[in-house]
């Protein structure tokens, strides 16, 4: 997409959403961000406005979508366990009434439409790393399977109105990550290890630590999506994720190492279904999109401390 283009991105005035419509805005495309703010916030919002070419849309995509676009990014979900837990239901209906709200837009403007997925559609995986060929290991009766299988479902929509409809889908499924404009209070493992090491507090790592997750930093996350789209005919899923896995343990003396705090380490009980490993294996969107993450951990993760050092210098003086 190299002309000017009316572009929508749905969740946009959240973590993964601000930073999309941020990069499409710097290439000179309008961009309409719908988004119902459950977890996209004002801060988000108000670094976009600054752009001319900017529309906030305040609607839940739960509701039909009247708009006039020529691509779609769809990304509106609550996406860490805490907020996707708050109201399971509801997280289930954002994300099959949204696909097929969106879905039904892509079709009446015959646009390309890329679903953010997830890595939770493997569950907790028997497959090490996962390839997008494997089928995945979910409890469909947990708490975690509103999102889990509210995802798989759209997925299942996604590839239905391709093969229905020839909508031109892409589907990323996204792992882990990471970067500046996360929510300080959405008990992710690094907003929350990184908040607690800046205030010297305990850090609370899960079970005993020893399981994995791959974390990818934003930037390469965002350019990853961009290139899927740019891809004609890629229509079946493709992992976007940074495949360098980590144990909680060792992010846990990362970050202490990195802040220099002076915070301890506290072991609490292990959430339900909390999936043991977590690796994506990359071949695919290395080979199709000549996409693979370049930003280290080290540097990702500078960049995320100096982001939160600053959003607690800005609440300690609303506090003061
Ligand atoms: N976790 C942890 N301490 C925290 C928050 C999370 O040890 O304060 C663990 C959590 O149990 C999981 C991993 O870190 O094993 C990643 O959790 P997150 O919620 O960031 O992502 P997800 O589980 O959705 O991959």
């Amino acid at each position: 997409m190299t002309a000017k283009n009316k572009i929508l991105v749905t969740g946009g005035a959240g973590f993964l959403g601000s930073h999309l419509c941020q990069r499409l805005l710097e290439k000179g495309h309008t961009v309409y961000c719908l988004d119902n703010l459950y977890t996209g916030t004002d801060r988000n919002l108000n670094t976009l406005s600054k752009f001319s070419d900017f529309e906030f849309i305040h609607q839940d995509v739960c509701n039909p979508i009247h708009l006039k676009v020529d691509a779609i990014y769809h990304l509106a979900c609550p996406a860490s366990p805490i907020h996707y837990q708050r109201d399971p239901i509801q997280t289930t209906k954002t994300s099959v009434l949204g696909a097929l709200n969106v879905l039904d837009l892509a079709k009446h403007c015959r646009a390309p439409v890329l679903f953010s997925s997830t890595s939770e559609v493997y569950g907790d995986p028997h497959v090490h790393p996962q390839c997008e060929e494997y089928w995945g290991n979910v409890n469909s009766a947990g708490p975690r399977s509103c999102y889990d299988e509210g995802k798989r479902c759209a997925e299942s929509l996604f590839m239905d109105y391709h093969r229905m409809h020839h909508v031109d889908i892409r589907i990323a499924r996204i792992f882990n990550t990471y970067g500046p404009q996360m929510c300080a209070n959405d008990g992710r493992v690094i907003s929350n290890f990184i908040v607690q090491a800046l205030q010297n507090k305990d850090i609370t790592i899960y079970g005993n630590g020893e399981q994995s997750r791959s974390f990818c930093y934003v930037d390469d996350l965002i350019l990853g999506l961009m290139r899927l789209m740019e891809t004609p005919k890629l229509h079946s899923p493709v992992n976007i994720g940074n495949p360098i896995e980590k144990s909680m343990n060792e992010i846990a003396k990362i970050i202490i190492n990195l802040t220099g705090s002076r915070s301890s380490i506290s072991y609490h009980a292990l959430p339900i279904d909390d999936p043991k490993q977590r690796c994506p294996d990359i071949t695919k969107a290395k080979e199709l999109l000549n996409w693979e993450p370049i930003v280290p951990l080290e540097t990702g993760l500078r960049k995320t401390i100096a982001y939160f050092q600053a959003v607690l210098v800005e609440s300690q003086s609303v506090t003061q």
